[in-house]
């Protein structure tokens, strides 16, 4: 039985997993990769290196230790997690059932993607999914925000702080009559095209334009350096649904401490209700819950 396993390799449970290690706890981190969402870049034709604050560093250098310590790690996926009695039971899809005393979850969320023409192709290559990352680096360049909720809406604001004009593509009623919203619509440098479908993405090595569907019908095409696709995040806690409670977005919820209504099942990172998809935040989470999860087993040990 292990005193803990940590699902998810991303810079939550990277971070994790190393307290746990230094602790000397008996710990496996099981995930279907290194390094989570770090391993995504984003490349721009005008920038060669960029200043935004990343944090990859640390991540980079827990996962390097991690890849050398092939012990207290398995690279597969985790199906489903169950209590049984005073321990887990977790599922994973290769190796069967693996018991442990404590679980933290640093699964992470999904990003949705538009699933049209053209974007696969220029995934981070002008197109990407983090105006909370990127928008500084779009300093006097055109730009456009595709989404239609509250995280579409906060991006093109940001971005409009900076950029040379924004085009908000598909949002349109209640959400356009929030203050954020008035504020877009009264903004010179933001055009909102309400209703609009993006129906293919272009580029010439990089994303530059975008071609949609009007709501009657006609298709145009807009100039794009940089295009972000801002649609809710879904978070990857289906494995724990059954057992600890979710916000309404699926949002695993979690106290100052990382722990869940559930003893014994800690999450950090993306995957909880916690402010702010960043990485430093993962990082800081993870060691949290690392040390919630100490406290925890420091009586079972
Ligand atoms: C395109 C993009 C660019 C970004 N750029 C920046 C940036 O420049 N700066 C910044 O601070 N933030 C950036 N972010 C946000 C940042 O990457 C995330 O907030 C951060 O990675 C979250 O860390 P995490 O560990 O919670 O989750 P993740 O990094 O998403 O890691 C989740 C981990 O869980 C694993 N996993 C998922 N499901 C399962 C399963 N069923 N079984 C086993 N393992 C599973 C995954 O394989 C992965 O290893 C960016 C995000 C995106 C999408």
């Amino acid at each position: 039985m292990y005193d803990l396993i940590i699902v998810g390799g991303g810079p939550a449970g990277l971070t994790a997993t190393m307290y746990a290690i230094r602790k000397r706890l008996n710990v496996l981190l099981i995930s279907k990769d290194l390094g989570g969402k770090t391993n995504y870049r984003l490349a721009l034709p005008w920038i060669d290196e960029y200043q935004v604050i990343k944090g990859l560093e640390v991540v980079n250098k827990f996962r390097n230790e991690l890849e050398y310590l092939k012990f207290a790690r398995q690279m597969e996926p985790v199906v489903r997690i169950e209590k049984v009695d005073d321990h887990f039971l977790v599922h994973t899809k290769g190796s069967g059932e693996l018991k442990s005393k404590a679980i933290i979850m640093a699964t992470g969320a999904k990003q949705q993607r538009l699933t049209v023409p053209g974007e696969k192709e220029f995934i981070m290559r002008g197109l990407c999914y983090s105006a909370l990352s990127y928008a500084p680096l779009f300093i006097d360049r055109k730009t456009v925000v595709v989404g239609h909720g509250e995280l579409a809406l906060r991006a093109a604001a940001e971005l409009a702080t900076v950029a040379k004009h924004v085009h908000l593509v598909g949002a349109s009623g209640g959400a356009l009559e929030t203050p954020i919203g008035e504020k877009l619509k009264a903004s010179n440098n933001v055009t909102v095209l309400e209703d609009h479908e993006v129906i293919e993405v272009k580029g010439n090595g990089f994303a530059n334009r975008l071609v949609m569907k009007t709501p009657r019908g006609e298709t145009i095409e807009i100039e794009a350096e940089g295009t972000f696709i801002e649609l809710d995040l879904i978070p990857n806690s289906q494995m724990v649904a059954d057992l600890v409670d979710l916000n309404e977005q699926g949002c695993i919820k979690v106290d100052k401490h990382g722990r869940t209504n559930i003893p014994g099942i800690f999450a950090a990172g993306d995957v909880t209700d916690n402010y702010a998809e960043q990485v430093l935040v993962a990082v800081g989470d993870g060691a949290k819950a690392a040390l919630s999860a100490y406290d925890y087993l420091l009586p079972r040990l």
